[in-house]
Formats: C-alpha cells, structure tokens, sequence
C-alpha cells in the first residue's frame, strides 16, 4: 500500500465466509432468482433483529417503498417523515404520490423530535388528514427515541416505519433497531456496516404483509402457471448470488460492530477535550453500532469549520463528509411542509463523518491521527 493511498469514509470490507458461498451458488447453480442462500438470509435478518418475519430486496429505498404501499398510501396522503436523513427515506413517499411532511431532530440522538412529531400529528388530524405513515430513523446507528416514539404511534394510531438502514446491530434497551416500527427497513448498499454489494431488506411481525411483499417484489405473479397479473407490483427481489454475501457478512457483523466502536474510540481519544468538538453519546440505554464516527464542531472555539477539516483531510486523500443534508432544505422537497426548529439545519451545518471503515489499518488511523493534530 502506498503512502497516500485513498483512505474512504466506509468501504466493503469482506470476511472469510462470502467468496466461498458465492462459489457455492455458482456450483449449484442458484444464480436468480431465488435460492437456499436467499432463505438463509432472510431467516437470519429476521432472527437478528427480533421478527418474525423478512423480505430481501434490491435495496432499503425498495424495502420502504413496498412499506408504504403495504399501509395504503397513496395520492395525496400525508407521511411524515424524519428530515435529517438519507433521500432513500423520503423519495419512496413521492413514488406513491404522497405529500412527505419533514420533522425535526432532538439532540439527544440526532432523530425524529417526538414534540415536533406530535405537534404535525395534531396538526394534520385537526385539518382532517390524519398522516398515513411515521418513517423515523436510526441515523448513522444511534437509535431514536423509541419509547416517545412508539407512545405517538399508539395513541395517534398510525403506522411507524423504522428506517434502520444504517443501524443493523445497535439497540434501545435491550431490544433491536428494526424492531420497533411495523415495518423495520435494513440496506446493505456498499458502505453499509455489512454489504451484499447492494441490497436491502424489510422486516415485521406481520407474516402475512412480508408475504404480501415478496408477491408485490416478484412483479405480483398470481400462483397461476402462466403469467397472471391482478395488482401492480415491482421487480424487487434480491438475488440468490448477493445473499450468499449477505450470508458471510452477517457471520461478521458483530466484529464489525466492534471495530466500528474502536473507531469512535480512536476519534474520541484523538480529539481528546479539544474545545468546540462534541460527539454524539450514547443516551443511557442505547447501544450504537456506531456505523458513522461523527462530531460537531464549534468553528469559533475549535478553530477550524467542518468544512475547513474535510478539505484538509481530502488533501491527504482522505475522505470525510457533511452530515445528510436535512430534507426541507434540499431543492426536491423546497415545497413540503417542516414541523420544529433549527436541530436538523444546525446539525448538518457543524457536523462532520469521519472515515469510519471496519476495515481501517493501524497505519491509516495514525495517517488520519498527524493529519488532524496538524489542525490544533
Ligand atoms: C442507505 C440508506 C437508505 C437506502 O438504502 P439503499 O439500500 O441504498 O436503497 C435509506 N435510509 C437511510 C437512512 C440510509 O442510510
């Protein structure tokens, strides 16, 4: 490895397990579309995240598309929907013709404000609208509120959809993230905490709606032997060949969290009490997979902006990022309705990922290490 040699922000790291399974698909000849890997995987995410029931797909965004369209919503229905997020969380509203109302964040997590969720519900259930949806999200593996949360969904009765793409392997109170909406969603995009090069999954208690999925992911064939078709459906299954890597990977995620946890540690110990750096802790009760080592930064204290850190590391070739640029402030979304504050906008404008790799060398941590002393 040379000196220089690009350091990512979170890159597929593989273990022992994934080449093999996918010689074996290929020697049986489980290419597409289903297979025993598919099944694996699927059983296991299930098991993983404490449900009953799971549906391997293309990807998350698929996995909260089919979500929403197993609640019923439709044209014109309100979701509301966490706005310091990933656009995978939000473009699905818009497939389904849906109106997506934005909410603020907390900072106790960095997700969905359960004040600011209940002040839209109110709002939209005065107006005689009541929302169709919840989409709230385990950013970056902090677990959301989910006490709150589930109490508003309860109360209000509307469905929430857990969008725990990003948090496959953390916890709130002992029980895990994608288990705590009717719907959980999981990806395994390639900088996810494990890959399949891309894929995604959803997971419930609701067996019938997971079947439902896997009918509505396979183009909705009727059980006919010729090619029926009474509903709309989708091509969103995820292949037998990329759950042989799922399969490995999942054999490996409890080291990857691992390492993913050492990472904040070296962050946390590197900036030390650097003033005008803060990390974002683990409420009590919460387990992170810490999927993103992220901080924000104080310019004036600090004495250095996020931005000004990114390009100093990225002329080291080393990547680091913004946080996800709120939704109401994005171009696409400029007409949707936003309930809270400035959490989300002030999070986004101080924050910064910092290389977060599984798979990041004893080498690449002190080139990242004199590089960042190099700013104080
Ligand atoms: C990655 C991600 C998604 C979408 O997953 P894909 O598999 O890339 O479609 C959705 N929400 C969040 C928060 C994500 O990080």
């Amino acid at each position: 490895m040379t000196q220089n040699s690009k350091i990512w922000l979170s890159s597929p790291h593989m273990g022992e397990e994934e080449w093999k399974n996918v010689q074996e698909a290929f020697r049986t000849n489980w290419i597409a579309p289903v297979g025993p890997f598919l099944q694996q995987f699927e059983q296991g995410l299930a098991e993983r995240t404490q449900n009953q029931a799971c549906a391997a797909l293309h990807s998350g965004t698929a996995a909260i598309h089919l979500a929403l369209h197993l609640l019923g919503v439709g044209k014109g229905d309100v979701v509301l929907c966490q706005s310091l997020t990933f656009v995978g969380s939000a473009n699905p509203i818009l497939y389904q013709g849906a109106i997506p109302v934005y909410i603020d964040s907390e900072l106790q997590s960095w997700n969905i404000c359960p004040e600011a969720l209940e002040t839209a519900i109110k709002h939209y259930c005065a107006k005689n609208k009541k929302p169709k949806a919840i989409i709230a999200v385990d950013l970056y593996g902090m677990p959301a509120q989910w006490e709150a949360l589930q109490m508003l969904s309860e109360k209000y009765e509307i469905p929430m959809i857990e969008d725990a793409a990003e948090a496959l392997g953390s916890t709130y109170k002992g029980k895990p993230c994608g288990a705590f909406g009717h719907f959980g969603v999981l990806s395994f995009n390639g900088n996810k905490i494990i890959t399949t090069s891309g894929g995604g999954a959803l997971v419930s208690n609701d067996v019938d709606a997971i079947a439902q999925a896997r009918f509505l992911a396979t183009q909705a064939k009727e059980n006919t032997p010729h090619y029926e078709h009474t509903t709309l459906g989708y091509n969103y299954r995820l292949s037998n060949v990329s759950a042989a890597i799922g399969v490995g990977q999942l054999q490996v995620l409890e080291d990857r969290i691992q390492a993913k946890r050492q990472n904040h540690d070296f962050y946390q110990a590197l900036f030390g009490d650097h003033p005008g750096i803060q990390f974002l802790e683990e409420p009590e009760g919460s387990f992170s997979n810490r999927w993103l080592s992220c901080i924000l930064i104080e310019e004036e204290k600090a004495g250095f902006s996020a931005e000004k850190l990114r390009l100093h590391l990225e002329k080291q070739n080393i990547e680091s990022r913004p946080l996800w640029k709120p939704m109401h402030l994005q171009p696409l979304f400029k007409d949707a309705p936003y309930f809270g504050g400035n959490i989300a906008k002030d999070l986004f404008l101080q924050g910064q990922c910092l290389p977060s790799g599984s798979n990041l060398t004893l080498e690449e941590k002190e080139r990242i290490q004199v590089h960042i002393k190099a700013l104080f």
